[in-house]
């Protein structure tokens, strides 16, 4: 007998007709002789609209009470989805997050779990039941509500999965696993077999958003091997796990897209020290989210800093920049350009594989798309290139390296 945790998105659960389906896979799974724990989101929309209830009710409304008020979309979905299972005969018992044994530290509304303690499940598992648990909620030693961040139900089935020791741990979503890129851009793009906890790190913080990457973190962490998979079919899906010798035979895993990225140069800044740390200071402050940075010595002598962030930060950033320039050169001038996009490759083969920028580069020369700013990581190279391009960019790439044929 097999300890199964599978956890349910709000999409899956998003209607009664949903829930009755998640019901019956929960069941299918239990007949098939396995002791079985779901994880369940709140019906999708209750989440945001609970929020923007809070918000136009209140200009600031307290994280507090934000938390106690979240929390209880989650507390809607377990209850519901015990019930469809009732129906069907199968014995099941709705789970808090304090019951599921969830402690967390941190702030309100982006909670940590710093425990969890198993107990309450286990004697109910022995007894006969399945579990419905609600994601996204724990208790603080005092016993305050804490929610785990936007996407937070991944982190409670990875923390639930380790604490029970499950043999398997599912997250069943609205898409079939992890690709090599986005399918509905790149045609042929491929469902991986298997990711590492790295890749799929990168790939994320890339633009590919298949999970919360907290819960990625906490899973390495751990050592807790996951499945992406569908709620909608039976398609094995992608693996996730710590990485093997046999991984870093592929040069690139998966190539991943983010749009709506601007750049922000600063040029005519005085090249001495502190300056970097003064203008990034001023962008830290206004709680900017920078992703690459490059910078370098103009001809003249002075320095230029190039920064990307999202296109809706652009007019946050300028204004707080603003003063900053004025401070340090009367030369000082900023430029700015919307409408670009990034595109990552990402895979743990390119510590060990050489020539492989150069292919991404041939390959987008090829097509005639220009590259703007370039940045690597040790199993990352990113590139920005015009908005406009990027589906031709991701196509070339993914052609360059035939992710669309199974490795040998
Ligand atoms: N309901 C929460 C959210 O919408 C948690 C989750 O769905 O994972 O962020
Ligand atoms: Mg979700």
């Amino acid at each position: 007998m097999a300890l199964i945790v599978q956890k349910y998105g709000g999409t899956s659960v998003g209607s009664l007709d949903r829930i009755r389906n998640v019901a019956s896979r929960l069941k299918r799974t239990r007949d098939e002789g396995n002791q079985v724990v779901a994880v369940v989101s709140a019906m999708s929309g209750v989440t945001d609209g609970l929020i923007k209830m809070a918000k136009e009710l209140s200009e600031n409304p307290s994280e507090r009470e934000l938390d106690v008020l979240v929390s209880t979309g989650e507390q809607q979905s377990i209850a519901l989805v015990t019930m469809a299972l009732h129906d069907l005969g199968v014995p099941a018992a709705s789970i808090t997050g304090r019951q599921a044994g969830i402690q967390t530290t941190g702030s309100h509304t982006r909670g940590r779990i710093a425990d969890i303690n198993g107990s309450l499940m286990k004697g109910l598992l022995d007894e006969g039941k399945t579990l419905v648990v609600a994601g996204f909620q724990g208790v603080t030693k005092e016993g305050m509500i804490h929610t785990l961040g936007r996407g937070g139900s991944d982190l409670t089935a990875i923390a639930v999965a380790a604490a029970l020791k499950a043999d398997v741990c599912q997250i069943l979503t609205d898409v079939d696993g992890v690709y090599t890129c986005d399918p509905r851009i790149v045609k042929n793009a491929r469902k991986l077999p298997e990711i590492s906890y790295d890749e799929m790190l990168e790939m994320a913080s890339s633009g590919s958003k298949v999970m919360q990457s907290r819960s990625v973190e906490f899973a390495k962490k751990f050592g807790v091997v996951f499945e992406v998979r569908s709620s909608l079919n039976d398609n094995p899906g992608t693996l996730v796990l710590e990485e093997h010798a046999n991984m870093e035979d592929v040069v690139i895993r998966g190539i991943s897209i983010e749009r709506s990225q601007a750049r922000v140069t600063i040029a005519g800044i005085p090249d001495a020290p502190g300056m970097s740390g003064k203008i990034l200071g001023a962008l830290a402050e206004a709680e900017i989210n920078l992703d690459m940075i490059v910078s370098n010595i103009a001809h003249d002598g002075a320095a230029r800093h190039s920064f990307t962030m999202h296109s809706s930060d652009l007019g946050k950033a300028q204004a707080a920049l603003k003063p900053v320039l004025a401070e340090l050169s009367p030369d000082a001038k900023i430029e700015t350009e919307a409408g670009i996009a990034k595109l990552s490759a990402v895979g743990i083969g390119m510590r060990s594989h050489s020539g492989v920028a150069a292919t991404m580069f041939k390959a987008l020369g090829d097509k005639n798309i220009n590259i703007g700013m370039i940045s690597t990581s040790e199993i990352k190279i990113a590139v920005t290139v015009d908005e406009i391009h990027i589906e031709d960019a991701a196509r070339a790439v993914h052609d360059a390296f035939a992710l669309d044929k199974a490795p040998a």
